[in-house]
């Protein structure tokens, strides 16, 4: 049927700008199936799935038609474990009303944005950053403000930036911790005095925790433990955490993860959540709620925490490796599973001529914003330690004829 040339999309949608990785992936896909072996390092998933336990627990809600709509909150089961696993992991205490089920983070951040941003208000948004930040911002008629961060604060935002970039139209800020796309983490120091600035000044501190569990001791450290597991949760003010069970628990397309909501007389807060989501959504993936219970039993726990170490293990072999083939990496990640690497020139044509050459994919640093992001690329390390060293190896050629090529044209330039 033709398209009536009357019709368009609504303004929000034609704001939205695609993913430069997708034209990645496609030409990818096109070179896979000429026989090439490509390294995929521009999936921001774990290649690990579920756990064992999960997976079992699926199965028997599946078979005892466990399936229908939840309460639109959630499982109580399952808020109830969320809130143990705080007070167990973090020793912060939190009821379990005040814990709701989404789907996934992405249902929380929608979620959490719909409850507080009014049309033309602003949100603080860290650049560069995941961009669905700007994007769900920006579909509830907000406006993201970027604030510019660099290698120099960990690609993180500092107190004096939120200070500097605060307005009158400010309604919040919004932050991940660790960051996609650069690993690194907020120091809890700095986020503390982030937050008492947001309250004193009447705003909210929304923290997306989707990488919390991924972090990693200091490169080089004696001791391979984690670092302190930290959460925004138990900061004054406002603040909203938003979590998933995509990433630590590797189960991305379950579509499950959860929000906490501060502490509000007769929990009003979450009242007008629950209205909102009621219609938004009615309620998360039923069978994934009840198999997710099963990731907090000590033997999925353990699976996970080795999964962690292997993490760990791919990070300290692929920063030095990439360094030694000529790309920079300035703040070096402390968690997630993502490498933001400089490139000699620019990060999209780098990205292209890695894939064309050798087969390797990584995202451009354009997908997660504007500031000095045409320069970067993001490598994710969820790939066998095999298939990285297989990748170190492609990259180390790649920026080698990359120089020699760069000379030679150099030499024949009058
Ligand atoms: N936040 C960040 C920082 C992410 O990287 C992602 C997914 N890559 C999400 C939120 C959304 O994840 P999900 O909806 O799968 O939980």
């Amino acid at each position: 049927m033709k398209l009536n040339p009357r019709v368009h999309a609504a303004r929000r949608a034609a704001a939205i700008q695609p993913f430069a990785v997708m034209d990645v992936l496609a030409r990818a896909q096109q070179l896979e199936a000429a026989g090439r072996r490509v390294v995929h390092m521009e999936i921001g998933e774990p290649d690990f799935t579920a756990t064992p336990q999960v997976v079992a627990a699926a199965v028997r809600a599946l078979r005892d038609g466990r399936s229908t709509y939840t309460a639109t909150l959630g499982l109580p089961a399952l808020r109830e474990a969320i809130a143990a696993h705080y007070g167990s992991r973090f020793a912060v205490e939190i009821t379990p009303e005040r814990i709701a089920i989404t789907s996934g983070a992405s249902g929380g951040l929608l979620l959490a944005l719909a409850l507080y941003v009014n049309p033309g208000d602003e949100m603080l948004v860290p650049d560069p950053g995941y961009p669905g930040y700007r994007h769900m911002v920006r579909a509830f008629e907000g406006v993201a403000r970027a604030l510019k961060v660099s290698p120099e604060t960990g690609f993180q935002p500092t107190l004096a930036m939120v200070r500097a970039a605060w307005g009158r139209r400010t309604r919040g800020l919004l932050l991940g911790a660790p960051s996609n796309p650069t690993g690194t983490a907020i120091a809890r120091t700095e986020l503390e005095k982030i937050a008492c600035f947001v309250a004193a000044r009447g705003g909210v501190l929304v923290v997306d925790e989707i990488y919390q569990g991924l972090t990693y001791a200091d490169q080089g450290a004696e001791n391979p433990g984690a670092a302190a597991p930290v959460t925004a949760l138990g900061l004054p003010g406002e603040v909203v955490v938003v979590n998933s069970f995509s990433k630590y628990f590797c189960m991305t397309g379950w579509r499950l993860g959860w929000l906490a909501l501060p502490r509000t007389r007769n929990n009003a807060r979450m009242r007008e959540l629950e209205k909102l989501a009621q219609h938004l959504f009615i309620c998360a993936p039923s069978v994934a709620q009840h198999a997710a219970l099963a990731c907090f039993l000590p033997s999925s726990l353990e699976i996970l925490e080795q999964r962690r170490l292997e993490f760990q293990r791919r990070r300290d072999f692929l920063v030095p490796a990439l360094e030694r083939a000529g790309l920079a990496v300035p703040a070096p990640p402390s968690g997630a599973f993502y490498v933001y690497a400089r490139c000699p020139g620019d990060g999209r044509r780098f990205a292209f001529e890695l894939l064309e050459r050798e087969g390797v994919a990584a995202t451009p640093g354009i997908d997660f914003g504007a500031h000095r992001t045409r320069r970067y690329v993001r490598f994710a390390y969820t790939r066998s330690m095999e298939d990285l060293e297989e990748a170190a190896a492609r990259l180390a050629r790649c920026c080698l004829g990359l120089t020699r090529g760069a000379r030679l044209h150099r030499r024949r330039a009058p």
